[in-house]
């Protein structure tokens, strides 16, 4: 093939405009991001090489190399990786596949400054090249092609690209950096050492460069007045040397990695440009054999909902890579969870099938669902800083001092995906229930666990008391709390979308069932005494002939009408039955265009209310009747069947 320019994609050129036009505080970033993709290339080789030996061809040791020519300004970073082909060359330079780099495309704001340092943070792969470079040549040749199918590609960063066949022994690929004039620093050992040392410490492969060596100038002549040499200047030995520590993050002990090193892995895995909440990096010993190395991210990814989205578990295999997003590693409702799982016993082969069979999958599954438990229980558990008492304070070791307030940062972003628990794991159930924190009726943060709400329960209180709701100030100011405000008794506020689905799978906790306070007639049991039930009674008793008419009028709308004790200031309520579906839930199914089944509430009436007692006998009973009921609806966050109607009515009224 001979010479052909091809043009950027646009999102390519959008890019490349800005890293050539930033200043950027860190520079360096770009070799973290052309070793990175050596050593994918070269993890892709690994992989590929398990079916087919022979891409190997005669090195089978994988390896990047960084050499710097001062003369010709040009520094190269070669792998002996996987290659490309001329078409995947043309793709895979030309383009922007991975939704990592177009996410961050798509953050771009414009302003320079902001950019610049977003870039920093997140990294754009092989073209953050121009950064330092204002021409890049390529020169590669996939493994197992012929040395004459070498290709090479050389942009300048503007608008396009050339590409041309040429003889390549070498397989893999070799990036040539021309480097500016400002950047003209990188071509020195010291350097490059040091930014290796500080982003690519962890890669498996080895990071080798020339040795370099210290040559005396020449000697001048001792009568010379300056007599002595001339200055001389390291020279190259012909002999290469390891420069990174070359062995995978997670296998070195614990005790040697610094909380920084953790960081910066689960940045280059995660591509989050922000810390880690927290870690947790263990040896698992027994029927099967893995290390596990899991991170909880500080924030939630805006695909947090879609529960397609892969996990987030990367599968090596004694350290070979073996798949991204290896999904049967961890359940779907822990997604989030980022981090490396090396097994020792699966087989290199394996493919995504066969892990959803494997035992040995399923036990590493269990054992990783557990961490993560476990950490979040130690989370939890130090969420509160201690009464403030001194002596507590005090004796606070300063790792356990860091995580107050963690586990609230941790359930505001992800608490509502954890719920989905509750659903999918049984055997995990309590634990998971022990998680959940709520706000409640006299708690407005979300931070009241179920043993938090039972410890306050009241002297005959038997129920944990719950109201679900679309907002939490809907929830607040529902009519069915009123009562409970005015006993002092607390009741969980529930409003996240999953928490009624979730429900359906906890109907006690430890012991104390849960109860809704907007369903079943109310009864709060040892909790109201004997005066109050005898005045409900005869409330109920001479309020009968209301009741049936009511009910009359009403006989398309409510299954029933009934009067309750649970009402202080407001008129009326809707509740649903035991057993019925909450009127909520029903709502939430209609919006997301599923069927529901056609809730029929239960109207309940407040006989001390100046409107209820209007009712008998009243001109205006049919319009009054209507009007309880949408109010009841509309107080609980739903809509009048025909809103109009219902203007009507009350206008009516008002005039
Ligand atoms: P990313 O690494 O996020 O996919 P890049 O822009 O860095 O994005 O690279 C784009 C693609 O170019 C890579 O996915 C890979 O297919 C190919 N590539 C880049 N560098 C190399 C390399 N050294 N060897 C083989 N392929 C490479």
């Amino acid at each position: 093939m001979s010479k052909q320019t091809h043009a950027f994609q646009a999102e390519v050129a959008q890019l490349l405009h800005l890293v050539t036009h930033s200043l950027y505080s860190n520079q360096e970033i770009f070799l973290r991001e052309l070793i990175s993709n050596a050593s994918d290339a070269c993890d892709k080789l690994r992989f590929e090489a398990l079916n087919n030996n022979g891409l190997y061809e005669d090195a089978p040791d994988l390896q990047v190399r960084l050499s710097f020519d001062k003369a010709a300004k040009t520094l190269t970073i070669t792998d002996n990786g996987i290659g490309m082909t001329a078409q995947e060359a043309i793709d895979h330079l030309g383009t922007i596949a991975k939704s990592g780099t177009k996410d961050f495309v798509s953050k771009l704001s414009g302003d320079q400054k902001s950019d610049a340092q977003l870039i920093g943070q997140f990294g754009v792969g092989f073209y953050s090249g121009f950064i330092v470079a204002d021409k890049i040549t390529v020169e590669t040749r996939r493994a197992g092609a012929a040395a004459a199918e070498g290709v090479r590609w050389i942009s300048g960063g503007t608008g396009d690209f050339e590409v041309e066949t040429i003889t390549r022994n070498e397989r893999g690929t070799s990036v040539i950096l021309h480097l500016r004039e400002e950047a003209l620093d990188y071509a020195n050992t010291w350097k490059l050492k040091e930014i290796v040392g500080k982003y690519s410490d962890h890669i498996s492969l080895p990071i080798l460069m020339e040795k370099e060596e210290w040559k005396d100038g020449d000697l001048i002549e001792p009568n010379n007045e300056e007599g002595g040499r001339q200055p001389g200047g390291m020279v190259k030995t012909g002999e290469w040397e390891t420069i990174n520590k070359a062995s995978a993050l997670w296998t070195r002990s614990k005790k040697d990695i610094t909380d920084e090193q953790y960081a910066d892995f689960y940045k280059q895995i995660s591509r989050d440009f922000e810390a880690p909440l927290t870690w947790t990096h263990n040896r698992v010993e027994g029927s099967t054999e893995y290390t596990q190395l899991l991170y909880i991210p500080s924030k939630a990814p805006q695909d947090l909902w879609n529960r397609d989205k892969k996990a987030g578990i990367k599968l090596y295999v004694k350290r070979v890579f073996i798949m991204d997003e290896a999904e049967a590693l961890m359940p779907s409702y822990l997604r989030f969870v980022k981090g490396v799982v090396d097994s020792a016993d699966l087989p290199l082969n394996v493919s995504r099938e066969l892990l959803q069979e494997s035992r040995d999958v399923k036990a590493i599954r269990e054992g990783c669902t557990k961490r993560v438990l476990s950490m979040l229980e130690d989370l939890a558990k130090h969420d509160k800083a201690p009464q403030a008492s001194a002596e507590v304070t005090d004796v606070l070791s300063d790792e356990d001092k860091a995580k107050i307030g963690q586990y609230s940062k941790f359930y505001a972003e992800f608490g509502a995906v954890l719920k989905e628990g509750l659903g999918e794991d049984f055997a995990n159930k309590d634990r998971l229930s022990k998680l959940l924190r709520f706000a409640s009726s006299t708690h407005d943060t979300v931070s009241v666990s179920f043993a938090d709400y039972k410890a306050r329960m009241k002297d005959g209180q038997d129920a944990i008391y719950y109201i679900t709701a679309d907002t939490l100030a809907a929830a607040k100011n529902s009519p069915q709390l009123e009562v409970f405000k005015k006993k002092g008794i607390e009741v969980l506020l529930m409003t996240d979308r999953v928490d009624e689905w979730a429900l359906n799978f906890v109907h006690e906790f430890d012991g104390t069932p849960l109860q809704s306070v907007a369903k079943g007639a109310f009864d709060l049991g040892k909790l109201q005494d004997e005066e109050e039930k005898k005045a409900a009674e005869d409330a109920a008793e001479t309020f009968k002939p209301v009741l049936a008419k009511l009910k009359e009028a009403l006989k398309d709308k409510a299954e029933d009408v009934r009067v309750t004790s649970r009402l202080v200031d407001s008129p009326a309520c809707l509740v649903v039955t035991d057993d019925g579906m909450s009127m909520q839930l029903a709502r939430m199914l209609k919006q997301a265009g599923q069927s529901a089944p056609e809730v029929k509430p239960v109207l309940e009436v407040n006989p001390e209310h100046a409107l209820v007692k209007k009712l008998d006998g009243s001109v205006h009973f049919h319009d009054l009747a209507h009007i309880l009921f949408d109010q009841a609806l509309l107080a609980e966050g739903g809509l009048p069947a025909d809103p109009a109607a219902y203007v009507k009515r009350v206008n009516a009224l008002l005039s």
